[in-house]
């Protein structure tokens, strides 16, 4: 008998939408092979530095390769509060309030099993990062979208939070500095931010995972600011700063209770992330800064080329405060930016993801990653010249 396997696939699964960025780079992967230079994977385009690689070839020389604690290898998670203090200025004791995950993408996926109930709401800034609102839908929560603009540079302001707030939103996620924006908050606005989520009582998950990437003046994280640490979960990894995408290493911090939370979930799931990637992150933790700067200046350099030539060009760009990511306005070509992604695809071959994949604030934009090389960087904006040029 012949049955359609259809009908076993979860309701609230079967109509998530497709990633927006998937679909497109569907598009570039039938154009292998056909000198395409792709600013829209958002990888690091450094190898991980050899120091960390070694450290994982010593853990298998030593036979570690077993699991581990769930909550992660204690001296990680030393070294995790250790370094949250120095770089982020909050102390989370390494027993009971570090949590260490299967990338951050895990620890964003157990934060919403952990803390969403059917029908609750989660208030996020948007264009965001492409997971967020699925992994509320995924917990059947409900999504507010809060709208930042490029006028503000893509930082979120608390007067948008306030007119978005609907009553029964429970938690607000951050991700600051933003992917696919770059867009992050002045710690003056941060105040602003925390002053409201005190006001309207929400818990904050806060992704950071791009903030040792930012080039103009400093990261304030939301759980340093006076009486936010009690209500924040910190998220944070190893995959862009440290160049560690494929290790998918990550953690989270936070109260005791909460972090707890997400271990009972995490110890149902994944158990443990690799002891492998635990140890490289120990040592990446422990004397990688020196590589993290060094490609920091990379980004940094690369940066100004792409917004300064974008401009040039005739694509209006904001000048991204972090992350790899610039998010240049298409619409003086007249074309959207569906149409400016696949045409530019089709007679430049670059490839760039419409600002569309980030949510329906990210019409009219595309994001364009620069975690390649200052060369590549070069061609692809000769190319775009040359597309947009001949759009006049
Ligand atoms: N959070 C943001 C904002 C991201 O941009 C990404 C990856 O692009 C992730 C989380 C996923 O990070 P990880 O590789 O640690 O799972």
């Amino acid at each position: 008998m012949s049955t359609d396997p259809n009908k076993w696939v979860a309701g609230h699964v079967a109509t998530l939408p497709k990633s927006g960025i998937r679909d497109f780079f569907d598009l570039v992967a039938k154009m292998k092979g056909q000198d395409v230079i792709s600013l829209g994977v958002g990888e690091p385009d450094f190898v991980t530095p050899w120091r960390v690689r070694e450290a994982a070839i010593y853990a298998l020389e030593q036979g570690k390769t077993y699991y581990t604690a769930n909550l992660g290898l204690l001296e990680l998670r030393r070294a995790i509060s250790k370094y949250v203090a120095e770089h982020f200025g909050v102390e989370y004791r390494p027993d009971d309030q570090v949590l260490v995950t299967v990338g951050v993408s895990e620890a964003v996926d157990l934060a919403f099993r952990a803390f969403c109930n059917p029908g609750d709401k989660v208030m996020f800034h948007q264009p965001c990062y492409v997971s967020y609102h699925p992994s509320v839908t995924l917990v059947h929560g409900t999504g507010i979208a809060v709208p930042t603009y490029a006028k503000d540079n893509f930082a979120l302001t608390a007067e948008a939070l306030r007119a978005a707030w609907q009553p029964g939103a429970k938690i607000l996620m951050l991700n600051l500095p933003c992917n696919p924006t770059g867009g992050t908050c002045t710690r003056e606005q941060l105040e602003k931010i925390a002053e409201f989520c005190r006001e309207k009582d929400l818990l904050v998950l806060s992704d950071e995972i791009y903030s040792e990437l930012t080039f103009d003046g400093v990261h304030t994280s939301i759980a340093s600011l006076p009486g936010m640490a009690e209500r924040t979960v910190f998220l944070h990894g190893f995959s862009k700063a440290f160049a560690m995408t494929g290790w998918r290493i990550g953690y989270a911090c936070g109260p005791a209770v909460l972090v707890d939370a997400m271990m009972k979930v995490h110890q149902y799931s994944m158990m443990c992330a690799s002891i492998i990637s635990q140890e490289a992150a120990l040592e990446a933790l422990t004397h990688g800064w020196d590589d993290v700067c060094r490609m920091r200046e990379q980004y940094h350099r690369r940066r100004d080329l792409v917004v300064r030539r974008f401009n040039e060009i005739g694509l209006k760009c904001h000048s991204p405060r972090g992350s790899f990511y610039a998010f240049p306005n298409v619409t003086a070509t007249g074309l959207d930016e569906k149409q400016f992604a696949v045409e530019l695809l089709e007679k430049e071959k670059v490839a760039v993801v419409p600002g569309q994949a980030f949510g329906e604030n990210g019409a009219g934009h595309v994001r364009a990653c620069f975690a390649t090389s200052y060369e590549q960087l070069i061609d692809a904006c000769d190319r775009m010249e040359r597309f947009v040029g001949a759009k006049r």
